[in-house]
């Protein structure tokens, strides 16, 4: 992993990063996806399965929250088209602490898809055939962008090894993520979280009790978790449950049951962190080299 040492580094990282966007939408846009634009302010966001600081915004005096996710707003928008995606940004101003482990930024982007009357096991094909036409493009187009710094990239098998939660967590302990993709040389499927570590929305299957319908894919060589996504709820009595279960007021909820009582599609889809993704094809050691402007957790100087 390296450190960027001059402006023609950073060049270098930049025109990568160009380079996957415009190859994750191309496929997308192959694929039959719309791009929709995303949402910033929302009386509703992901909840998350971890405290970060507050982003509540004054909207006209009703409390609204920066994007965190656009988990909620991609079921909905299902209603009207049936494959979705969208560079959607982040704001999570994550607990200091997580600044070492050179993957968290407070600001960031995911490119967040969510696919009508999909399975897991669709999306999961789809997340793999996106991340090989990603480095496909890259390989080809920005050679002497990854020559300069110093990268060997491969394009990995498809399809990648699935991993069930509980044998990561036997083979590694919990939490599991650095331990494992320090042990993988391609990226690999975690598949079927504990609902308890998990948000509300993943689909609980239905044959197993606690199992969820979801997954994170794991890049290798140490750059950790790329990207998490499932199949969801959808069913109101299903997702009040849940909520139940997580001790999530309804109140916080309403609008989206009421949509939800109105019905929602089935559905799949994933969200994968931009930066991420160019830290790992850039061979990067620290995310916030990955991006323009980069917001370290607990760097309050940032622009
Ligand atoms: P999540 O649904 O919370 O797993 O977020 C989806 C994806 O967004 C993750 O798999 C990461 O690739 C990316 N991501 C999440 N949080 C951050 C963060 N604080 N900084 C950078 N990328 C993130
Ligand atoms: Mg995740």
């Amino acid at each position: 992993m390296i450190r960027l040492s001059c402006e023609q580094d950073r060049v270098a990282v930049l025109r990568i990063q160009s380079e996957v966007l415009a190859a994750a939408s191309a496929f997308l846009r192959r694929k039959g996806f719309l791009e929709i634009l995303p949402v910033l302010l929302s009386p509703m966001t992901d909840p998350l399965h971890h405290e970060t600081y507050s982003s509540v915004v004054d909207y006209y005096g009703v409390p609204y929250q920066l994007t965190k996710s656009m988990i909620f707003h991609k079921q909905i928008a299902l209603r009207t088209l049936p494959r979705i995606f969208c560079f959607s940004p982040n704001v999570r101003m994550e607990p200091a602490e997580r600044a070492a482990a050179g993957r968290y930024l407070a600001e960031f982007v995911q490119l967040d898809l969510e696919v009508r009357d999909a399975t897991r096991a669709e999306v999961l094909g789809l997340g793999e055939r996106l991340l090989v036409a990603v480095l496909e493009a890259v390989l080809e187009n920005c050679g002497e962008d990854l020559a300069r710094l110093g990268r060997d990239l491969r394009v990995p098998r498809i399809p990648f090894e699935r991993i069930p939660y509980a044998e990561a967590a036997a083979r590694h302990g919990e939490p599991f993520d650095d331990a494992l993709s320090r042990t993988l040389s391609e990226p690999a499927w975690v598949i079927d979280f504990p609902r308890p570590i998990r948000e509300f929305y993943d689909r609980e299957d239905p044959a197993r009790p606690d199992v969820l319908l979801d997954m994170d894919l794991v890049y290798p060589q140490g750059f950790g978790e790329a990207l998490s996504g499932g199949q969801r709820e959808h069913e109101p009595k299903r997702i009040r449950d849940r909520l139940r279960r997580d001790g999530i007021p309804e109140a916080r909820f309403a609008a989206y049951l009421k949509i939800a009582d109105r019905g929602l599609p089935r559905s799949a889809g994933f969200g994968i962190g931009i930066e991420r993704l160019t830290r790992f094809i850039a061979g990067l050691e620290r995310i916030e080299d990955a991006r323009l402007f980069a917001k370290v957790p607990g760097d309050t100087a940032a622009l």
